[in-house]
């Protein structure tokens, strides 16, 4: 523990984000650059406890080495402090920017005081490392001879290649999109995760010998029998992609969208400078209406803000959450409390308020006589408890209302994986049809397939998929080599994290 005193004397004060009115100009990320100082009284604040909830139980899903780089920060030993980080986190760069720290919310010191700014001093540790040139390639020293094909891209493909390459085996990882990342590239948007900071890491795992084929759909442009001929194990990282849909009148208007394709044509387009044509779904003058809250919810209203719409509302289906913890939602289970994300505190600056309309329930879209969207009428509704203890929604008679729209953003969340994979290798799926794999062995009903990440657990966060693809990357080396020297996935398997 660095500072004895140092929870006492030092407030918990985060990095600042850039001004808004700043920072919806551009796609640069929000962030501004961390202050050693700053950092150094912010790591004293750390107690060092004897069992450091922020890296068990609730806290942190890989077990990072929390009050061990804490202390580390505080005593201006960096580069000791990004070995241990990388001892559990293969990417601490993507979580450190988009990580809704669940360690933060598990800290021992948010019994009484505002917890230590975790999530900042983890993204200093790796920023700093790439800047002092650190983080370099370190290709294995030498090679098993075993090849493993790795299904998907994003967070747990990425972090399973890394382990599984830096056990000696040859990794291809096939990604369908023009782009490696999964959802790092082509979800979360550039201003909350730069595409530089994640082509880097993809660089450096290409340097070190893993293999990229991008553009290539698994099932479809190279069969699974052939992936299994080539290869002595198959991991599927596929993520759980199938958007959820609102089924209602008017669903075929034109100017209704899936959140991810909002997305993805605009990091194509604005980031990446692809020329989409009419491909790309602008905001532009436009009255927004998103529906659903959550990242995606917020990253469409931080998007369709940079393109210059001219409103925005956003439909949440569930009460406004309480300020403070509820009775029922006791430290250190992760806080369901009222946040303001960067979405939200960018159209506060632009439009003078939230833009978030709780207990609205959409009825139908509203379409012109050439078929576009025009609108859509909703209803307010109000939760109750039954009589079993269950909440039952119900619709306040009269408040039917009408707001107009040119573009609607569906944000509701995902239903899991496509099927195509799974049904072609004969991967038996569980009855929320994500692949079915027990944590831990990550084994799917065929031999020599695994599944790793979203496609495994259904949507959830970058660090799961982190644990999950580390987790995986031992089982698959196991199943190769008999035995690992790669740790197994973390012991937390805090399920009150499943609605972060
Ligand atoms: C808009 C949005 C914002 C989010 N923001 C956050 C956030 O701020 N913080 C956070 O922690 N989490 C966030 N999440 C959730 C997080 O991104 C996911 O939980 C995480 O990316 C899952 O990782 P994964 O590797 O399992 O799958 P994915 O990242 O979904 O990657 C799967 C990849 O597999 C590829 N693929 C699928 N099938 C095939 C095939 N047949 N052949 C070849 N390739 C295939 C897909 O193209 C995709 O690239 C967000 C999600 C969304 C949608
Ligand atoms: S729980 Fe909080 S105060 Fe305790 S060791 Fe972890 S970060 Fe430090």
């Amino acid at each position: 523990m660095g500072k004895i005193t140092g929870f006492t004397e030092f407030d918990r004060e985060k990095v600042p984000w850039r001004l808004p009115v700043v920072r919806i100009n551009d796609y640069d990320e929000i962030y501004t650059e961390h202050k050693t100082e700053h950092l150094r009284d912010q790591g004293a604040r750390c107690m060092d406890c004897g069992v450091p909830f922020c890296q068990s139980a609730s806290g942190c899903p890989i077990d990072n080495l929390i009050p061990e780089w804490n202390d580390l920060v505080y005593n201006n030993r960096w580069k000791e402090a990004i070995e241990r980080l990388h001892k559990t986190n293969n990417f601490p760069e993507f979580t450190g920017r988009t990580c809704p720290a669940p360690c933060e919310g598990a800290c021992v010191l948010g019994i009484t005081s505002p917890p230590v700014t975790i999530k900042n001093i983890e993204n200093a540790i790796v920023d700093r490392a790439w800047e002092e040139g650190w983080i370099k390639p370190e290709p294995p020293e030498s090679r098993t001879g075993k090849k493993v094909a790795i299904v998907g891209s994003g967070p747990s493909g990425l972090s399973a290649a890394d382990q599984l390459n830096k056990v000696g085996h040859l990794v291809t990882v096939f990604e369908r999109a023009d782009r490696p990342g999964g959802l790092l590239q082509y979800g979360i948007p550039n201003m909350k995760l730069s595409k530089d900071v994640l082509q880097r890491r993809v660089d450096k795992l290409t340097a070190e010998g893993v293999e990229f084929r991008t553009s290539v759909n698994v099932g479809k442009d190279i069969t699974t029998d052939e992936l299994r001929d080539q290869y002595d194990a198959v991991l599927l990282a596929c993520g759980a992609t199938k958007p959820r849909d609102l089924p209602i009148e008017g669903r075929e208007a034109q100017g209704v969208h899936y959140a991810m394709e909002f997305l993805t044509a605009n990091t194509k387009q604005s980031v990446h400078g692809d020329e989409l044509g009419d491909q790309f779904i602008s905001a532009e003058g436009k009255d927004v209406i998103v529906i659903g809250g959550g990242d995606t919810g917020t990253d469409c209203i931080g998007t369709s803000i940079r393109h210059g719409c001219r409103s925005l509302v956003n439909f949440e289906l569930l009460p406004k959450p309480a300020e403070d913890r509820a009775p029922d939602n006791p430290w250190p289970e992760w806080p369901r409390v009222f946040r303001v994300d960067y979405g939200h505190e960018e159209a506060e600056a632009k439009f003078g308020k939230d833009p978030r309309e709780y207990q609205i329930l959409s009825k139908k879209f509203l379409v012109d006589d050439a078929g576009k969207l025009a609108g859509i009428q909703t209803v307010e509704v109000q939760w109750t408890k039954n009589d079993e203890g269950g909440w039952q929604m119900s619709e306040v008679e009269g408040s039917e209302k009408d707001w107009p729209a040119q573009l609607i953003l569906l944000a509701m969340g995902f239903l899991g994986p496509e099927q195509y994979v799974p049904e072609s290798l004969g991967v038996e799926t569980d009855a929320r049809s994500n692949f079915q794999a027990e944590y831990g062995k990550f084994a799917t009903s065929v031999e020599g397939v695994f599944a790793a990440g979203d496609c495994r657990r259904g949507q959830s966060l970058v660090v799961w998929a982190i644990n999950e693809g580390r987790g995986a990357a031992r089982a698959v080396d196991v199943f190769l080599q008999g035995s690992s020297c790669l740790p197994a996935p973390g012991i937390t398997l805090g399920t009150s994290l499943a609605g972060v």
